[in-house]
């Protein structure tokens, strides 16, 4: 069993985060916004991997998926419609697109904001990256 001190994701510390995309939700640092609503801020990828690379951010917290456990079911559920409607804003339905959400350190996450990466248009390669 590895001992090394990872980071966890406790509710304290959930409250203290200041992630890169809590600051574009503040509109503190520039993004290139596609989509906003109550519920949800779209924008594009500063790093894009495929033609259309956007990413999906709750306006309710979370740092992850493992977090959305204890979230409302109803609140899940329209994340995940709102990436849907998202996905249609920016016109990569009707051909498909890939979703991503990475979670936690092994799984590549790299902001402790959860987000879903909407990924499309062109065809994609591969299946899981
Ligand atoms: P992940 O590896 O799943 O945590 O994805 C984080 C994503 O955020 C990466 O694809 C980055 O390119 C992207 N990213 C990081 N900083 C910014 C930023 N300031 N604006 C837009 N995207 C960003």
């Amino acid at each position: 069993m590895t001992l090394f001190p990872l980071r966890s994701h406790t509710p304290v510390e959930n409250t203290l985060a200041d992630t890169v995309f809590d600051r574009i939700l503040r509109h503190e640092i520039p993004a290139k916004i596609v989509y906003e609503d109550d519920d949800v801020l779209a924008f594009r990828d500063i790093s894009p991997q495929a033609k259309t690379h956007v990413l999906v951010i709750p306006k309710k917290r979370a740092a992850n998926l493992t977090e959305l456990q204890s979230w409302d079911s109803r609140d899940v559920g329209i994340f995940f419609q709102k990436v849907a409607l998202v996905a249609e804003k920016i016109g990569v339905s009707e051909h498909g697109y890939r979703t991503v959400l990475n979670t936690g350190r092994e799984g590549g996450q790299t902001v402790d904001y959860i987000h879903a990466h909407i990924l499309g248009g062109e065809p994609l390669s591969g299946h899981f990256s």
